[in-house]
């Protein structure tokens, strides 16, 4: 039997995450990620199929191409993987987290597994995931073991971002944490049944909850290619994640202004009885330019929160799914010889 090549378009419905009937549910199945990573996705590929393989009877590899531009997508194409690969086409770039929730919803492991397509996250972790899996943990997650390869600003950007993310949550974030983890169905399925379409993952695998386990990994330099990851698009990130998992930002400005307005009929209170006592005083000017620069830019800042916020609300009430898949093909595994 020669390798097939079953182009399965969906059509009826693009966040479909029906299997095909009869076929065996596969104990493991991988979710990667790839947006222009043809120097890396051969090599990914060739390791995963064949970890794959050595840990469980039947396993099933996603590749979600996220609006690559380079030979990434021709590479799944005409390779010959040791286990089923399935291959989502996403018609533009939409980020990785619309890449991992694409893989997640078709993917039909009883378990999933999720990866990075550049070779930075060794395979040796996934045996370790597997065996705190079936101790009972229902994600068992990354944890960068130390962050030596990146700068002090990157660092102290990612340590403030938790830092404000955190504050005043119910659900802890663990700073660190990789989208590299094995999740049980049942957390797949809880975050597949989620409404929300800007999505800010590390914060929703916390959010759902689970027996969660966390285990410290030591990452490897890409295996080639760079980071898909610039610094706007960090930051766009970023926002995602806060306005999707604070309020606090939203309601500091009632504390804030009930501060400035007591602090006001204070001095208020005060110019009056210096006027009554002391007598009319003209000089005051530079008191009123600084009082008007400090609360137009509280303003100004208070209006930019609210537009962040407002900027989410916006953006989940035209209910626009977060992804279109272009194409979902199977590509066979090879015929063992
Ligand atoms: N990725 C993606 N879409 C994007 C950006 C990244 O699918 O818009 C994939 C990328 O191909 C890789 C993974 O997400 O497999 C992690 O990206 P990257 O290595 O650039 O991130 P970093 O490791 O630098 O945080
Ligand atoms: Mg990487």
């Amino acid at each position: 039997m020669g390798r097939m090549h079953d182009i399965n378009r969906e059509t009826a419905n693009l966040l479909s995450t029906a299997p095909d009937p009869g076929s065996a549910i596969p104990d493991l199945s991988f979710v990667i990620p790839a947006y222009n990573e043809a120097e890396t996705i051969t090599e990914t590929l060739t390791r995963v199929s064949r970890k794959a393989r050595r840990l469980v009877q039947h396993a099933e590899i996603l590749v979600v191409d996220d609006g690559s531009t380079d030979e990434t997508l021709s590479l799944v194409e005409s390779g010959h993987w040791e286990v089923p690969v399935r291959l989502l086409r996403l018609s533009r770039n939409f980020g990785k987290e619309q890449a991992i929730m694409a893989g997640l919803r078709h993917a039909v492991g009883r378990a999933v597994v999720i990866l990075d397509a550049d070779l930075q996250e060794p395979l040796r972790y996934v045996d370790t995931m597997l065996e705190h899996y079936r101790e009972g943990y229902e994600i068992v997650y990354a944890v960068r073991a130390h962050r030596d390869d990146e700068s002090w600003l990157k660092r102290r950007c990612t340590a403030t971002f938790y830092r404000f993310l955190n504050f005043g949550s119910d659900v802890p974030m663990p700073a660190g944490a990789r989208d590299f983890r094995l999740m049980d169905r049942k957390v797949v399925d809880a975050l597949c049944s989620l409404p929300e379409s800007n999505r800010f993952m590390k914060g929703l695998y916390a959010w759902v909850g689970f027996r969660s386990l966390a285990i410290p990994v030591e990452l490897q330099p890409r295996g080639g290619g760079s980071t898909k990851f610039s610094f706007p698009r960090l930051l766009k990130l970023g926002m995602t994640g806060l306005t999707a998992f604070t309020d606090w930002p939203l309601r500091m400005w009632t504390g804030i202004g009930m501060v400035l307005a007591s602090l006001s009929i204070l001095y208020g209170l005060f110019l009056a009885g210096r006027t009554l006592f002391l007598g009319h005083d003209v000089p005051g000017w530079s008191t009123l330019a600084v009082a008007i620069f400090f609360f137009s830019g509280i303003q100004l800042m208070s209006i930019g929160v609210l537009g962040e916020y407002l900027a989410r609300v916006f953006s989940e009430v035209k209910g626009r799914p977060g992804y279109v898949i272009a194409e979902n093909t199977t590509i066979s595994a090879a015929p063992e010889c």
